[in-house]
């Protein structure tokens, strides 16, 4: 249920010459103006700045604005401070949309009719959307701190160990049978030439022993669930066929096993040899 009436300020934002380079930002807050429940409609240079804020915060006190809309960049930039200003004005946070004619309208065209015609509907949809808002509220809750790492390639790896070094349970997931990813097929790496074993081996070794990192290799995500804090993750564990708990590495098992396809082996001085389908075995 709709708590108030609306009565929507709409601000759209030139940001410089990024939006107002290819977007008509008259027009747009022209257009804006005979939206439904719309009471202002403006343009202003920058609506991040200072100035900018204040205008929404003075409209919201002076004219009883309770839903505001801001047409600007993504609201990964800006949508906190916009919040923020809704918040000083008196008027509940959430009562704010974002329209994003920078990033989704004038840095992806060139056509300026097009833009503008873009960013007219990209504001009604905002517009709409922002009558429907409802007053919400933070609250802090219990989540569950664990971390799920996918892929124990280098980058995995140091991700996994940064964060099991800050504390927090990681499981790393490795799809392969073993850790290090294409960083351990490598003798040097480019540019610097550096010996990549002797990057990526304490990485192996910390990551091994890492009271805080459950490694699970030749796993892969069967099933995620769940939202934000309170994932449920389900894993499906590859069946090795050997007793994990004796397993020492040899590779021994590789030559003994019956299987005719096999997509690697491991020769006599422990390099990994990969296999089509159709490589004779
Ligand atoms: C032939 C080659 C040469 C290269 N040479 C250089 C170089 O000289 N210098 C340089 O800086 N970079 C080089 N690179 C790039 C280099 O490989 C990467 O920068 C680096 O290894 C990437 O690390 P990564 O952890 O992001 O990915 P990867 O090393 O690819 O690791 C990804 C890991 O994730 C696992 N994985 C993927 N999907 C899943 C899944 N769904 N579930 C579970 N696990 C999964 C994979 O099995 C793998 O172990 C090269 C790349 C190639 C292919």
């Amino acid at each position: 249920m709709r708590e108030s009436i609306p009565k929507i300020g709409v601000y759209v934002c030139h940001c410089g010459t990024n939006i107002s380079g290819k977007v008509d930002v008259e027009a747009v807050s022209e257009y804006a103006a005979h939206l439904p429940h719309v009471a202002i409609a403006k343009n202003y240079k920058f609506m991040c700045s200072k100035p900018g804020q204040q205008l929404i915060i003075d409209d919201i006190r002076e004219n009883g604005l309770n839903r505001v809309v801001v047409a600007s960049c993504s609201p990964r930039m800006h949508e906190k401070t916009f919040r923020k200003a809704c918040h000083t004005a008196g008027i509940n946070p959430y009562y704010f949309q974002m329209a994003c004619i920078r990033e989704h309208v004038s840095w992806v065209t060139e056509d300026r009719a097009a833009a503008t015609q873009k960013a007219k509907d990209l504001v009604r949809g905002a517009v709409a959307r922002v009558a429907h808002h409802q007053q919400l509220t933070s609250r802090v809750v219990e989540i569950n701190p664990n971390v799920l790492v996918i892929g124990g390639g280098i980058a995995g790896m140091q991700a996994a160990l940064d964060i099991a070094d800050g504390g927090k349970k990681v499981y790393l997931v490795e799809r392969e049978p073993s850790i290090g990813g294409n960083m351990a097929k490598f003798d040097k790496t480019f540019p610097t030439l550096d010996c990549a074993a002797c990057i990526i081996t304490p990485k192996l070794v910390a990551v091994g022993q890492h009271e805080n990192i459950e490694l699970m290799t030749y796993s892969e995500i069967a099933d995620v669930s769940g939202f934000v804090g309170n994932f449920t993750i389900k894993i499906r564990k590859k069946a090795r066929y050997i007793d994990i708990n004796k397993c020492t590495g040899c590779g021994e098992c590789t030559r003994a096993c019956v299987v005719k396809y096999r997509p690697y082996t491991i020769d006599e001085t422990g390099q990994i040899k990969m296999h089509s389908k159709e490589a004779d075995l």
